[in-house]
C-alpha cells in the first residue's frame, strides 16, 4: 500500500469496540474534535491538521507500519501481538488490563511447568508461543477469537490465556488467572519514516497529549484560612512551586491556591479544617503547560 501524502497527520483509531469512545475522549481532552459519522471510515477533524481511519484494533499496527496512517491509538497487547515495525512513542494510562493465563477453578496450578503437555487457547498465540518458548514449556496453542472463556467448559482447550481487568468474566466461566504475562494500556503508535513537516505535527499533537496526562487527576483547590495558620496549611499544600497565599481584605485572613492531586486532596482536607480553612473549593483544571 502507498503511503499517504496528505499533509495532515492521518490517525487511525478503532472504529467499535472498548477503545474507540476512549481514543476520542482523548482526542477531545487534547482539543481535537473528530468528526463522527457512523457510516465513513474517513473522517476530518476541527482543532489541529489531524484526519482519521477507523478500522478493527487488529489491523491498527498494520496501517500505521504500510503507511496508510501516521499515527494511531491501540492497545499494548496487540501491539506486542502483531509485532509490526512501529514505534510507541507515548503510553495512555487507559483500557488498562492484562493478559492472563487462566485455569479452571479446580486445577492445582503451581508454575508454567504445570502447562505441559496440555492445549492453551487464546486470541494472542504469538505472544503466548514466545512466553510458553521463553519458560521450555512443551504445550498446544490453538487460536481462537472471541469468547475464548468458554474453551475449557466445552473441552476445546484445559486452560486459556485472555485480557483481564476486573477478572469477573472468568470467575463467571469457572476460571482463575493464575499468571499475568503482559500488562497492558492504550498507546499511541506512529510510523518509523515521518516525513519532517508531519514529524513537526506529531511534535505538537504530542504535547497536547503529555499536558493532558499531566494534568488528569489534578484540581486546583483554594482556600481561606487565618493567616497564622498559613505555614502549616503550606506543608500540606506544597502546589507546584509553591501555593499563592494573598491576604484578604479581612485583617488576620489569607487566601491559599494551589494545584493538588484530587486523592491527596481527600486526604488532607480534614486536617486543613482543623487548621481554620474555610470556603474550601476544589476545582478542575483546562489545561497545564508547564
Ligand atoms: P475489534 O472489533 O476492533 O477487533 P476487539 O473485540 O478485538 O475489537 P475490544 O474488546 O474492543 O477488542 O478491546 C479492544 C482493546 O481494549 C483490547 O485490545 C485491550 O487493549 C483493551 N481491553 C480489552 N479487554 C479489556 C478489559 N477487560 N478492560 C480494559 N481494557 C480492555
Ligand atoms: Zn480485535
Amino acid at each position: 500500500m502507498s503511503k499517504n501524502t496528505n499533509k495532515n497527520l492521518r490517525c487511525v483509531i478503532q472504529k467499535s469496540g472498548r477503545l474507540n469512545e476512549a481514543s476520542i475522549n482523548l482526542l477531545r481532552n487534547c482539543g481535537v474534535q473528530v468528526e463522527l459519522s457512523s457510516r465513513k471510515l474517513k473522517t476530518g477533524c476541527n482543532g489541529f491538521p489531524m484526519e482519521f481511519l477507523f478500522v478493527r484494533d487488529d489491523d491498527i499496527p498494520s496501517y500505521v507500519e504500510n503507511g496508510a496512517a501516521d499515527i494511531g491509538i491501540v492497545g499494548e497487547n496487540v501491539v506486542v501481538e502483531e509485532n509490526k515495525d512501529i514505534e510507541i512513542i507515548q503510553r495512555l494510562g487507559f483500557s488498562k488490563c492484562r493478559l492472563s493465563i487462566a485455569v479452571p477453578r479446580d486445577f492445582d496450578y503451581r508454575g508454567v511447568e504445570d502447562l505441559q503437555n496440555k492445549t492453551i487457547a487464546t486470541s494472542y498465540p504469538h505472544v503466548v508461543e514466545q512466553f510458553l518458548s521463553e519458560n521450555n514449556v512443551d504445550c498446544t496453542v490453538s487460536t481462537i477469537n472471541g469468547s475464548v472463556e468458554i474453551a475449557p467448559n466445552i473441552e476445546l482447550a484445559d486452560v486459556i490465556c485472555d485480557l483481564v481487568s476486573t477478572g469477573s468474566t472468568l470467575v463467571a466461566n469457572g476460571l482463575k488467572e493464575v499468571q499475568v504475562i503482559l500488562n497492558s494500556e492504550a498507546v499511541l503508535v506512529a510510523r518509523k519514516d515521518l516525513d519532517i513537516g508531519k514529524e513537526r505535527l506529531l511534535d505538537d499533537f504530542l504535547f497536547r497529549v503529555q499536558s493532558y496526562l499531566r494534568i488528569k487527576g489534578y484540581r486546583y483547590v483554594m482556600l481561606n484560612a487565618p493567616t497564622e495558620s498559613i505555614e502549616s496549611i503550606k506543608d500540606l499544600l506544597p502546589g507546584i512551586k509553591s501555593p499563592t497565599v494573598m491576604p484578604l481584605s479581612m485583617y488576620g485572613w489569607s487566601a491559599v491556591q494551589a494545584v493538588i492531586k484530587e486523592n491527596i486532596f481527600w486526604k488532607i482536607v480534614d486536617d486543613l479544617k482543623k487548621l481554620g480553612a474555610e470556603d474550601i473549593l476544589l476545582l478542575p483544571i483546562e489545561k497545564m503547560v508547564l
